[in-house]
């Protein structure tokens, strides 16, 4: 028996059914699937593609060749993934596509708590929403079953509670070989002109009517009580686990695929009970597919919140409110953990580009980012902006328009450029955009658990894919070695300022966990230290702290790297490397 990852039993439900082919861009919560797959899959295909859009095209070009195939993202990866998504609704698949789309309630790691399972509604495709780990194993295979069956796509929407909890699990895993697909021609239908579009638009409706029909076909509505809870997903799991524990008088009815929901089991539903409540996160999908809603209760009458997470004692208190009981949290039991800030790692290459960034921009910069540890920008003062990957760029190019007398520098990571970044900085340069763009190059995808990225192949060079969409000042500067680090910012803004045209500086050093310093002397930081707090509320490194008793800075030799880059930050020469 085994205790695994909602992530891993999403992968090895996959591998179980047939998918020999499987593609992702890491986001958390979705990360570990593709991991996982590449581990259980042997013989079979695994790929990092080089954004969401990218990834679920491939696998669907492997779909339509007869193959069982999948793409893995988090939610708002969908976004990026969104245009194809619609496209092969309509013309489907041959063999099977598995989409998952990992959802973040809450939100704990996503700019968004959106949820995926309404773009599965809106182009209209079946959504499975699993509760735990296992049933994410046994959801992920029926959905590559009716993928396969009706030659749809089919989306697996597991939440962060899902994706990161662990069951106990027996895995028989035997090596599947690689096959090969046939792709048959038929334009009608892979390439269709608008004419042959609403035709398969005609054929999509009658897929879902059937597919509702068919899969639940056998369900059975059971009356004990007055009341209904019906939902689907993590949710839901605790309200089967409150019902259970304080013995409510309450029906439950758990909805595998959350849509497409045939209309008469909804219709026999509002007419066998007095009032039905939904649950689900976080949009009311299944609660607008009941016609009536006049016994409904959920987020449409505002008896369920509509944003953040359903935790167990919202859910408890609810329950008895809808059974017309009272049940009030003791908000002095309602434990909550102390916080900790996020922050840069010590000696993370990103504190000394930053730093730099400010320094150069003096009173005069705005600092549009972007998505990934760069983000933690925000707390040294150098993130402004934060809105989707890619952003950074296209918000340096319109800020720098509407805002000329300011310095625009703008950050983004090295695995974020070619996500989305490159389109953008090409239309900067066609656009003779203003602005500086660092790309904070720490060679790997950190954030989400050191995912490779392109150029580690070797068969690519971020600074020549910058020359070779026109920009003219591009110059590679370790942020280590720090005052090299300002001056080529300071020539790059003075660039910018004369020619008007974009530059690029790449900030290149390794993420910090690919690296042992400790070899070398220790930093320490001397008598002189004035506790001007500039290392350890400026800069931001971890491993400094105050000491109040002594009135100075003081290291914390057991995170310290020994990366020496604070030496230069102090402005009184307080912070030395130990001599032998
Ligand atoms: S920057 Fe220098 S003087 Fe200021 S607190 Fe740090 S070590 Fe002390
Ligand atoms: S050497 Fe300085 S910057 Fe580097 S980890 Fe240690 S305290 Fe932080």
């Amino acid at each position: 028996m085994n205790f695994l990852m909602g992530n891993e039993l999403i992968a090895i439900g996959a591998y179980h059914s047939g998918v020999t082919s499987a593609y992702a861009y890491p986001g958390t919560p979705s990360s570990e699937i593709l991991e996982a797959y590449s581990h259980y899959a042997k013989g079979c295909y695994s790929q990092w593609s080089i954004n969401e859009k990218i990834a679920f095209e491939l696998a669907a070009a492997e779909a339509i060749s007869g193959k069982f195939a999948m793409c893995s993202m988090k939610q708002v990866g969908l976004n990026v993934a969104a245009d194809p998504l619609f496209s092969v609704a309509y013309t489907g698949v041959k063999g099977a596509l598995i989409i998952v789309s990992a959802d973040d309630p809450g939100p704990y790691s996503s700019q968004t708590e959106q949820d995926s399972r309404m773009y599965a509604f809106s182009a209209k495709i079946p959504v499975f929403d699993p509760i735990n780990p296992v049933d994410a194993y046994e959801l992920t295979k029926k959905g590559v079953e009716l993928s396969h069956k009706f030659e749809i796509p089919v989306m697996i929407r597991p939440v962060m509670r899902v994706c990161h909890s662990r069951q106990s699990f027996d895995i028989q895993v035997e090596k599947s070989e690689y096959n090969y697909g046939n792709f048959e021609k038929d334009v009608s239908r892979w390439a269709a002109t608008p004419k042959y579009r609403k035709v398969l638009h005609a054929k999509l409706n009658e897929k879902l009517e059937i597919i509702s029909s068919t899969y639940y076909q056998n369900y059975k509505i059971n009356r004990k009580n007055k009341f209904a809870v019906v939902g689907s997903g993590y949710s839901f799991a605790i309200v089967m686990d409150i019902v259970k524990e304080k013995k409510l008088d309450i029906d439950l009815y758990k909805f595998d695929m959350s849509f497409p929901l045939p209309a008469a089991l909804l219709d026999e539903l509002i007419n066998r009970y007095e009032k039905i409540l939904v649950i689900e996160e976080t949009q009311p999908l299944i609660e607008i597919q009941f016609a009536r809603k006049d016994k409904i209760f959920g987020r449409l009458n505002d008896f369920i919140t509509k944003m953040g997470e359903l935790t167990y004692d919202y859910l408890t208190e609810k329950l008895f409110n809808f059974i017309g009981k009272e049940f009030k949290i003791n908000k002095n039991q309602d434990f909550k953990a102390k916080g900790v800030k996020p922050r840069l790692c010590p000696g993370c290459g990103h504190r000394p580009a930053f730093y730099a960034i400010k320094k150069v921009a003096k009173n005069k910069g705005i600092f549009p980012g972007d998505i990934g540890c760069y983000t933690l920008g925000v707390n040294l003062d150098a993130v402004d902006t934060c809105i989707c990957m890619g952003a950074s760029v296209t918000f340096a190019e319109g800020l720098s328009r509407s805002n000329p007398e300011k310095t625009i520098i703008a950050t983004i990571g090295d695995s974020t450029f070619f996500h989305t970044g490159i389109p953008a900085l090409i239309n900067a340069v066609i656009n003779d955009a203003k602005f500086v763009l660092c790309i904070l190059d720490n060679e790997t995808t950190a954030m989400t658990g050191f995912q490779p990225v392109p150029h580690e192949s070797g068969k690519i060079k971020i600074e020549k894919v910058v020359e070779g969409i026109g920009i003219e000042f591009c110059k590679v500067v370790d942020p280590y070695k720090f005052e090299e680090g300002i001056k080529v910012l300071e020539e790059a803004v003075s660039f910018v300022e004369s020619n008007r045209k974009p530059a690029v500086v790449v900030y290149r050093h390794p993420c910090v966990t690919k690296i042992k310093y400790r070899k070398k002397n220790d930093v320490v930081i001397t008598d002189d230290c004035r506790n001007c707090r500039i290392c350890y509320e400026k800069f931001e490194c971890p491993a400094i702290f105050e000491n109040k008793l002594k009135n100075k800075a003081e290291i914390d030799r057991l995170i310290c790297v020994n990366c020496g880059v604070c030496i230069s930050v102090c402005p009184f020469n307080a912070i030395v490397r130990n001599s032998e």
